[in-house]
């Protein structure tokens, strides 16, 4: 990786549910070098994934066994949630101490030098910028983290963030699906295209309520999924929604969730896919429940 430019794969691997996938180091191995294979390169993890930071525990596992594995993917973290203990309710902290002492920790954790980038998880009320800023130079200058981003940021956050940070902010990785069309209309994905910066799109297919939701939206969503699919060519809805995420022109770059290869490798298809506008808002359509004026 260029350490001025970072490189993504075009779809990333999300970690979150990886605790839940019972699955032995071997086979963490195996579903790794199975997606380096089919292109996906880049990681997302965070200290709050699995029970006691569980997920970046098993993911340094499977570097400790196979650490030929580290130099071929891009690893992106993050900081900034606390679980409460005790009588202590959950918080954000992005204090400077605590920015540090969290990639610390991932790094220990993850069995690994450094971060390819690192993510302020949540926007915290309490956030003083400037020190923010402190805490990601001086993680640069130790060649711990190479890029720094955000995630869950409104655009008046990013900018506050931005104006204070000496390099650019490299995404802000937020929820995008048809179900929840929110960073369509609050100015984020606006203010990401401006700048020419890629989200990150999490949660694509709403956490997999796509599937199993009975809600009426949701099932005017498959069937038109569905109508859409049979008209490109694809072979699952999950490729649909992957197209439909990827024909946003801020260009996002997917987050997928699945534990099981054979879905990683059929999401991957999507990118064959192409979309007319006319579909795009056909499925906007079926979320929304009305048509555009
Ligand atoms: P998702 O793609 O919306 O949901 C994945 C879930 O859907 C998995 O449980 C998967 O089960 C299921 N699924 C996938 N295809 C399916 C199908 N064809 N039929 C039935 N179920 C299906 O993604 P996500 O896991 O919610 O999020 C993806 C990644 O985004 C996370 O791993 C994490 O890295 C990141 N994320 C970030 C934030 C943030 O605040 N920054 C928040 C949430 C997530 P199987 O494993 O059985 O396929």
């Amino acid at each position: 990786m260029n350490n001025d430019h970072p490189v993504f794969s075009v779809m990333i691997q999300g970690y979150w549910r990886m605790a839940e996938w019972g699955m032995t180091t071997q086979q963490h191995h195996a579903f790794l070098k199975q997606h380096i294979e089919l292109g996906i390169t880049t990681v997302d993890h965070a200290p709050v994934y699995g029970p006691e930071s569980a997920c970046e525990r098993l993911f340094g596992d499977v570097l400790a066994l196979d650490s030929s594995l580290r130099e071929q993917i891009q690893i992106v973290s993050k900081c900034g949630i606390y679980r409460g203990h005790g009588n202590q309710v959950n918080h954000y902290d992005s204090s400077k101490a605590a920015i540090l002492k969290s990639v610390d920790e991932s790094l220990e954790r993850l069995k690994t030098d450094h971060l390819d980038v690192l993510l302020l998880h949540r926007p915290d009320l309490l956030m003083d910028a400037d020190e923010a800023a402190q805490a990601f130079s001086e993680l640069k200058a130790a060649g711990k983290v190479k890029h720094f981003g955000v995630s869950n940021f409104t655009p008046a956050q990013f900018s506050l963030l931005q104006s204070r940070v000496e390099e650019p902010l490299i995404t802000n990785q937020v929820e995008i699906n048809p179900v929840n069309l929110q960073v369509t209309e609050d100015g984020t994905l606006e203010q990401l295209q401006q700048a020419r910066i890629r989200p990150m799109a999490w949660s694509c297919l709403a956490k997999g309520e796509l599937f199993s939701g009975d809600s009426e939206q949701l099932t005017r969503l498959r069937q038109t999924l569905a109508e859409v699919g049979e008209e490109i060519g694809a072979s699952s809805i999950d490729q649909v929604v992957f197209a439909w995420v990827m024909r946003l022109p801020s260009n996002p770059l997917p987050i997928l969730g699945s534990s099981k290869i054979e879905r990683v490798a059929a999401s991957v298809k999507a990118l064959e896919l192409s979309m007319t506008k006319e579909q795009w808002y056909r499925i906007w359509t079926a979320s929304k429940g009305h048509g555009v004026a």
